[in-house]
């Protein structure tokens, strides 16, 4: 079992009301990557550019992280600069500096083409449809996007969500795919694009999940503090991917449990900046955290009225 996520390995710069800091390790697929390591095997696919330090790519390894399906460039690496306002509920971007993406054409190593989950965290959408392609035997393809693409590349967007199975998005992007305000009409239109699942993230409201069917709510573990909100998607859905991959059978209970094993990870990349909190965390720490959120997320058994 394995689990191949691909997407922006990046430096990011990043300022929120206390803290500034520079070219520090970010990107999607390396957020994503970190969680799910916590559970299986991973291989990363992306590109980084000369000016990529080596200790990163060494921590990836010290992981056990297979960083073959990662290209040097001779170019520079990816770069977000962003920054959050006081309430930290949002990311806004100063600047994307794509570099090192521009050249990027994904030719993923065998053993990635053979992984079971395959999480194509945020990047162009053409690349994602390019990986989708090159996969042998993969059971669950899960797609994570964001305002960036679907201001950009709406019809590559598009054409790549015929080919998925779960997508997570945030209720704004569910608005800007949909031009629905409800989030419950834009979530069931959101199907009939492709994907059979579709996980909507609410930030500090936590998430629902929704198969057509039925709805799974589930809250986010209350922090007082937010030290960067950066990575939170992104670890939320490589947790949820390693979850699923390190689980033998992909049924209801498994995807709920999924979504617990992302939520709580991503509580916890939210106390630090960069990797700082998440790198240290392992089943041991996600599991008493979920002994206390089970406590305040308790419903009655019954109302009586
Ligand atoms: P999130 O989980 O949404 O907070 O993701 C944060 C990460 O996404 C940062 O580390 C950025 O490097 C990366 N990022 C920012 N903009 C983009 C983009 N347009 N495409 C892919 N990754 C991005």
């Amino acid at each position: 079992m394995a689990v191949t996520i691909i997407g922006t390995v990046a430096l990011d710069t990043i300022k929120t009301p206390s803290e500034s800091h520079s070219r520090i390790l970010g990107g999607s697929a390396t957020y994503a990557g970190i969680a799910a390591s916590i559970f299986d095997n991973i291989s990363l696919a992306g590109i980084v550019g000369n000016d990529f330090p080596d200790s990163y790519l060494t921590f990836f390894e010290s992981r056990g992280i297979d960083i073959t399906g990662i290209d040097i460039s001779e170019g520079k690496t990816f770069h977000w600069n962003g920054y959050y306002e006081k309430d930290m509920s949002q990311a806004y971007t100063v600047q994307t500096d794509l570099n090192a993406l521009l050249e990027f054409d994904p030719d993923l190593p065998e053993k990635a083409r053979q992984a079971r989950v395959v999480f194509l965290a945020n990047i162009d959408p053409v690349l994602q449809k390019k990986t989708i392609e090159q996969l042998k035997r993969t059971e669950v393809v899960i797609l994570d996007t964001m305002n960036f693409w679907i201001e950009n590349s709406l019809d590559a967007l598009k054409s790549t969500l015929e080919l998925v199975d779960i997508l997570i998005i945030n209720d704004q992007e569910i608005r800007m795919l949909t031009g629905k305000d409800n989030i419950i009409q834009g979530m069931s239109d959101i199907l009939e694009l492709g994907p059979s699942r579709l996980i909507v993230k609410k930030g500090e409201h936590g998430s629902i999940m929704f198969n057509g069917q039925d709805y799974f709510i589930c809250p986010a573990f209350p922090l007082k503090e937010l030290v960067d909100p950066t990575g939170a998607g992104d670890s939320f859905a490589g947790g949820f991917a390693g979850y699923l991959s390190q689980s033998k059978v992909l049924d209801e209970e498994t995807y709920k449990q999924a979504i617990i094993a992302g939520t709580m990870i991503s509580s916890f990349t939210v106390q630090g900046f960069s990797m700082d909190v998440l790198k240290n965390i392992d089943k041991d720490r996600i599991l008493r955290r979920y002994k206390e959120f089970e406590k305040f997320t308790a419903l009655p058994d019954k109302l009586v009225l």
